[in-house]
């Protein structure tokens, strides 16, 4: 049996393309000001983005994205913010978090001039990426948060005030929420896993230096907590290049898209970031996305609404409760009653646990199939399905931009093949990663072939989801 193994903590000279690598990291580290002027100005199109469509009256039908603030700011946040940042997370790892993000931006800054607590053991727990992730997937859909502005200033207003409160509190001159809380951390923290960069820290290098003859020996202060001297993968470091060049030992450096997840750098895989994979992102997500087209979720309304309708029990019926609870507009004749959000919340939930529960199963008999089921190995095996995840969750979002393009009579031919292309790229890439997993397990071609068809079947179930939202539904 072969264990996953530990970074190599050396690396050849390096290369002309890794040294104009490094270059770039060292032009972050020495633009920090205009960094910090830009993600002020990301700042202020944020809280306007955020503001002003709340303060404006809801967009009649005739109104479109150049001609309403509300359509345009749902279109920029949701049509291209969210889904591109996501992107970018595979692309170019969290330099969106360490670059732009507004929220990371103010929490720093809160911070700077906050309490400086330690930070408490509670927020410290590591189920929080699937339980911030899982409850603000659900929140956001029982109030209609793609659709309407109000919602937006709660859920992410509301986590941008958390995220400075946070701030004020705990931490000197760091980004404790960004760390610990945010909503999508676990999900950058995988996806980022894939990008063909990351901050590396020689380690021999480190050692040797000498202050006295060195350069860039100066203390830097890593907003995002990552132990700089022991940095392995690109998770947790938020790629602002401050530590660029750091005792001539760190530098921004090209690596292969699949070799955090196979040699498993970083914190090791664990059984909450496996469960944010299998029921967050494959069951959780897809539920969300698809219950409100979904026929089983009709049936069941239609079935209820009869039973209570028989039974002189039509409460449940009515839009009873305010619009920050659940969708309530008259106006716009968009409403929910305690029976539909009850039903939505299941439908997501059961989606959750069914789907997440099948691709479990299917990666505990892959990881069988190599030998004694160990939960570790369990976990490194779970890792080949990021891929998948996070296309899932790409395509749900950029339905949204391609919904939001339609109804301005934009439609695009090559939407369906686009998805069926990604979604079939994300699959086999599920598949390599899970060949290359497998051969750090056991050595038997049989046994790995086993592993890989677990997989690829765990991966065909997340694509199954994107199969009956686009084109059984
Ligand atoms: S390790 Fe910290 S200081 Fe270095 S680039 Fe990453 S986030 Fe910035």
């Amino acid at each position: 049996m072969r264990q996953a193994q530990a970074v190599p903590n050396f690396s050849p000279a390096p290369s002309a393309a890794q040294a104009r690598v490094a270059r770039v990291g060292e032009w972050l580290r020495d633009h920090q000001a205009a960094i910090r002027r830009t993600q002020w100005i990301v700042v202020f199109i944020y809280a306007a983005l955020l503001i002003v469509p709340a303060l404006a009256p809801l967009p009649t039908r005739a109104a479109h994205i150049w001609t309403h603030v509300t359509l345009f700011a749902q279109f920029a946040f949701w049509g291209i913010w969210w889904p591109f940042v996501l992107v970018s997370m595979v692309l170019v790892g969290r330099s969106w978090c360490g670059l732009f993000c507004p929220e990371g931006a103010l929490a720093e800054v809160a911070s700077r001039y906050g309490r400086a607590h330690a930070t408490p053991r509670w927020m410290k727990w590591a189920g929080w990426p699937f339980v911030a992730f899982a409850c603000t997937t659900i929140y956001g859909q029982m109030v209609s948060v793609y659709q309407y502005p109000k919602p937006v200033v709660i859920v992410l207003g509301g986590s941008t005030v958390a995220a400075v409160a946070v701030g004020l509190m705990y931490g000197r001159d760091k980004r404790v929420w960004c760390r610990f809380l945010c909503p999508v951390n676990g999900v950058f923290r995988l996806l980022s896993k894939l990008a063909p960069l990351r901050f590396r820290t020689d380690r021999e290098a480190w050692q040797a230096f000498d202050p006295k003859t060195g350069k860039h020996g100066e203390m830097v202060n890593c907003a995002a907590l990552v132990p700089i001297k022991i940095m392995e993968g690109a998770s947790t470091c938020h790629m602002c290049g401050r530590c660029a060049g750091y005792k001539e030992a760190v530098a921004l450096e090209l690596r292969s898209p699949n070799q955090e997840i196979v040699e498993g750098w970083g914190p090791p895989p664990s059984a909450w970031e496996t469960a944010l994979i299998t029921f967050g992102l494959i069951g959780l997500a897809a539920g969300a996305f698809q219950w409100a087209s979904s026929p089983w979720f009709i049936a069941m309304r239609q079935w209820l609404a009869s039973w209570m309708i028989e039974h002189d029990a039509t409460a449940l019926l009515q839009p009873l409760l305010p619009w920050w609870i659940l969708t309530n507009y008259p106006d716009q004749n968009d409403m929910m009653s305690p029976l539909d959000g009850g039903l939505m919340i299941f439908y997501v939930l059961a989606t959750a646990a069914v789907v997440g529960g099948l691709v479990n199963v299917a990666l505990a008999l892959g990881v069988r199939a190599l030998g004694k089921f160990e939960a570790e190995r369990f976990y490194h095996v779970a890792q080949s399905l990021i891929p998948i995840a996070g296309c899932g969750v790409f395509l749900g979002l950029s339905a949204l931009t391609v919904t939001m393009l339609k109804a301005e009579g934009l439609r695009f031919a090559f939407v369906g093949p686009a998805r069926a292309i990604l979604l079939v790229g994300a699959a086999l890439w599920c598949v390599w990663l899970a060949w290359r997993i497998s051969g750090r397990y056991a050595t038997d071609l049989a046994r790995r072939v086993g592993a890989v068809a677990c997989v690829a079947a765990a991966a065909a179930i997340g694509v199954a989801q994107w199969v009956l939202l686009f084109w059984v539904w």
